[in-house]
C-alpha cells in the first residue's frame, strides 16, 4: 500500500479505520474461548504460564466434546449485546485467551469453520505465540484467509532476548523473527498484528525504536501495545513483592510510545495504546493502569503536545 494513501486517525493509523476499510463499517470483536492451553502452562515449555499473565484458567474452558455447537453458542449469546450497544454492524469471532493454535489442525479447522458457520461473523482474530504455529496450521489459516477475513494476533511480545527471559516466554527473539518471515511467505492472506509489552526493567533504551523497524520489514498489518503490568496471581507479582522493580509512569510509557509509533510504518495500523486491567483492584502496579480513558487520554495529549506523527522515517 503506498503510505501516502493511508488515511491518518489524527497522528496515527489506527485499528477503527483499517477495520471500516476492509469492511466499510462499524467492526466488533466477540470474544469466544478455545479451551485450548498454553505450552507454558501444561508443562510443555513451564508451568503456571507467562510471568506477566493473569489469564483465568477455568472460567473460560469447557470440553473437547461439542465443541462445533459451544463456539456457535457462545456467539449467539454475546453478540446481540454488542450489537445493540454499540451499534455494529459486521463482526469478527475473536479467540483471545491462551494459545488458540496448540492443537492438531483437523480439531483447529472443526473450530475455525464452527465460528465462521455463524451467519453474522466475518471472520477471525486468533492470539497465539510464534512458537506454535507449525506449517500445516499456518496452511490451514492461509487457505481460511483466502476466503475470509483471518487476522492472527501473534504474541511477539518483546524482540529482545532479556526481556523473554524476564517474561518467561520461552522463546526467543529468533524464533518471533523467523516466524514472521514465514508467515510473510506462507500465509500473505492472514493479517499478522503483533503483540508488543513496553515498560519491563530489563528493556534497552532503543527497544521501542527497533520493534519499530522489525515491524516495518515484518510484513505485518498492525501492532498492539500493552504497558508491562503487575497482576495478583501471577509471576510478576510474587517478584515485585519479594523485591519490587520499577515500572513505567505515564509519561515514561507514553515516550516509549511515541517513540515506536514516530519510527513505524504509516501503513501498520494501531489496535492500542495502552491496556486496562480487567480488574483494576487486582492490579499492584503501574496504578494508572486500573483507569480506562485517563491514561488514553493523557497518552493522546502528550503525543499532540510532542508532534507525534506516525511518520515515514523507514531506512
Ligand atoms: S501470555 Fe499467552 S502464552 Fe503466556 S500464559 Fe498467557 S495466554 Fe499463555
Amino acid at each position: 500500500m503506498d503510505p501516502k494513501s493511508v488515511p491518518r486517525d489524527g497522528t496515527y493509523y489506527s485499528y477503527s479505520r483499517y477495520l471500516e476499510q476492509i469492511f466499510g463499517g462499524k467492526t466488533y470483536k466477540i470474544v469466544v474461548a478455545s479451551g485450548y492451553t498454553c505450552p507454558t502452562r501444561d508443562g510443555t515449555l513451564a508451568q503456571g504460564g507467562c510471568a506477566f499473565c493473569d489469564v483465568r484458567g477455568s472460567s473460560s474452558f469447557f470440553g473437547k466434546k461439542g465443541r462445533g455447537s459451544e463456539i456457535r453458542a457462545q456467539i449467539r449469546s454475546r453478540l446481540p449485546a454488542i450489537q445493540k450497544r454499540f451499534n455494529a454492524t459486521h463482526f469478527l469471532a475473536y479467540f483471545q485467551s491462551y494459545t488458540n493454535t496448540y492443537s492438531d489442525v483437523e480439531d483447529l479447522r472443526q473450530l475455525y469453520e464452527a465460528a465462521l458457520e455463524e451467519p453474522q461473523i466475518q471472520g477471525l482474530c486468533i492470539g497465539t505465540r510464534p512458537d506454535c504455529l507449525p506449517d500445516p496450521v499456518i496452511a490451514l489459516l492461509e487457505e481460511l484467509a483466502q476466503r475470509t477475513y483471518i487476522s492472527l494476533e501473534l504474541g511477539i511480545q518483546s524482540f529482545e532476548n532479556p526481556t523473554l527471559l524476564w517474561l518467561t516466554r520461552g522463546h526467543d527473539s529468533q524464533c518471533s523473527m523467523e516466524m514472521l518471515k514465514k508467515l510473510q511467505l506462507q500465509a500473505p492472506s492472514v493479517h499478522v498484528c503483533a503483540h508488543l509489552i513496553f515498560g519491563a526493567p530489563t528493556d534497552s533504551p532503543q527497544m521501542a525504536k527497533n520493534a519499530a523497524s522489525f515491524l516495518n520489514q515484518s510484513g505485518v498489518r498492525g501492532a498492539k501495545l500493552h504497558q508491562l503490568m503487575v497482576l495478583e496471581n501471577t509471576e510478576l507479582a510474587r517478584r515485585w513483592r519479594q523485591d519490587p522493580f520499577p515500572t513505567l509512569s505515564l509519561e515514561e510509557y507514553a515516550d516509549q510510545v511515541i517513540e515506536f509509533i514516530e519510527n513505524l510504518s504509516p501503513s501498520i495500523y494501531i489496535e492500542r495504546l495502552c491496556a486496562t486491567a480487567s480488574h483494576s483492584d487486582e492490579c499492584l502496579a503501574p496504578e494508572w493502569s486500573r483507569n480506562r480513558w485517563e491514561p488514553h487520554n493523557r497518552l493522546r495529549d502528550r503525543m499532540k503536545q510532542k508532534g507525534c506523527i506516525q511518520s515515514i522515517q523507514i531506512v
